[in-house]
């Protein structure tokens, strides 16, 4: 074997822990492989589109993670966030729960065999014959935060469990949701009361802190909150038996103090009696999916006054496709270089981490309107050009599900999975 093959340059490298390592080997192994193969001056439409690679090792290790740090509290994936079928059936497998909001989701997550009572309805404000149809598929447990919903479900589904979702201060995270859904505790007690007129069955409370939550504090003042909806709901006879915390949780380093303290207050606020649940997306899967994409047009910008020469570059992918997380979640993925003329590198230094003298680049999507762009401004070594692919990890959250084929773009989400973890292998048969 040629020595470079067995000592690459050190710096170039970041090492990781076992699992993270080996899952960093098969992502980068399956974009190569699958790069390599494409010849941009001969292939088909389709054949060179943008592609994922997804690690269900990651899934695997985030279950892990959560069992060891909030090992009172049930997951039920919210299904919103990346209904990919692998991961779905992974978590199916793994035995979680899930969080629906349509007819579409119950539906996907009841044909892999999941019991109904492993679902909640967790969307405030129904369709009238989704909840006729959740009703046929004994899907029981929905939330609610207003008066119109309880007659809607006295209507429609008597039996429905209820929880009464109450708002939170989401002020720390990163997607809203509170102007949106919940009851605000000066209406609970309302609520609950004609939810005992009508003689409803209401179980528990629900909250969302917002997506992307970044503050513990918001979690520990909704659990002191939903102990007082609890309390309010034994003063006019009901027995609540479950909460459900919701979802936000974020899959980075803050997750472990995060859940600290969260599990505390769940312990000082509730008995060991009342269930816990969660609504965890991007937790799950955020992580675990890469996508590709490649440059299919450039543009060389010369500043005269200024000396300077950048390039815009027009990526096969932008925020109409699977970069709508640009949009609607607020992110900013970072772009890092995978196949720059015949050289295919992966998770090295020099591919975008850290080179502030680069050449300027700014990269644009393939449709024709203005908003369509991932990066205004990043820099690269090298001299990128058409043909040439770049990568983006995290990609696994609100990415491809919110795709659309706007301009006649592909919103196709091809899929290559591999899996870092002999455990979630197994499961899957893989
Ligand atoms: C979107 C959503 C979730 C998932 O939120 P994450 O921030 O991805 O964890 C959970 N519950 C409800 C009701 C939601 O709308």
């Amino acid at each position: 074997m040629a020595p470079s093959a067995l000592a690459p340059v050190v710096d170039n490298y970041v090492s990781y822990d076992h699992g993270a390592s080996k899952s960093k080997q098969l992502i980068g192994e399956a974009l190569k492989a699958r790069v390599e193969a494409i010849d941009h001056d001969a292939c088909s439409v389709g054949e060179e589109d943008p592609f994922f690679v997804a690690d269900l090792g990651e899934v695997y290790r985030q279950h892990l993670r959560w069992k060891k740090n909030l090992g009172r509290v049930k997951p039920h994936y919210a299904v919103k966030c990346n209904p990919d079928p692998q991961v779905l059936r992974l978590l199916a497998e793994l035995g979680v729960g899930f969080d629906c909001a349509s007819k579409t989701e119950i539906e996907t997550v009841l044909k892999m065999g999941v019991d109904p009572s492993r679902i909640i309805y967790a969307q405030p404000c129904k369709t009238k014959s989704y909840v006729r149809y959740a009703a046929q598929s004994h899907v029981k447990q929905m939330t609610f935060d207003n008066a119109d919903e309880l007659y809607k479900t006295k209507q429609l589904f008597p039996e429905a469990e209820l929880y009464l979702r109450i708002l939170t201060d989401d002020s720390a995270s990163l997607c809203r949701l509170s102007q949106k859904f919940g009851a605000s505790l000066d209406t609970t007690a309302e609520l609950l009361e004609l939810a005992k007129k009508l003689e409803l069955n209401v179980v528990g409370v629900a909250f969302h802190v917002g997506s992307g939550a970044s503050d513990p504090k918001a979690f520990v003042k909704a659990v002191q909150d939903a102990r007082f909806v609890f309390d309010q709901a034994a003063a006019l006879g009901f027995e609540m038996h479950t909460l459900d915390v919701g979802g936000g949780f974020t899959g980075d380093e803050t997750f472990e103090p995060m859940a600290a303290v969260l599990s505390a207050s769940l312990d000082a606020y509730f008995p060991p009696s009342i269930r816990i649940i969660a609504e965890p997306g991007r937790y799950y899967v955020s992580t675990a999916f890469t996508i590709a994409c490649h440059v299919i047009a450039r543009r060389i910008v010369n500043d005269a006054t200024l000396g300077t020469t950048s390039y815009m570059l027009y990526l096969n992918d932008g925020v109409y496709g699977n970069f709508s997380s640009i949009i609607f979640d607020h992110q900013h993925p970072v772009p890092r270089l995978l196949k720059c003329g015949n050289e295919v590198m992966y998770d090295v230094r020099r591919s975008g981490y850290d080179t502030p003298s680069g050449i300027e680049y700014s990269l644009w999507g393939p449709t024709c309107d203005g908003i369509d762009v991932i990066a205004q401004s990043c820099n690269f070594p090298q001299v990128i050009d058409v043909g040439d692919w770049l990568y983006f990890e995290d990609m696994g959250a609100y990415t491809k599900c919110s795709a659309t084929r706007f301009n006649g773009f592909t919103d196709s989400h091809d899929v290559v999975y591999v899996c870092s973890e002999p455990g979630a292998a197994a499961l899957l048969g893989m």
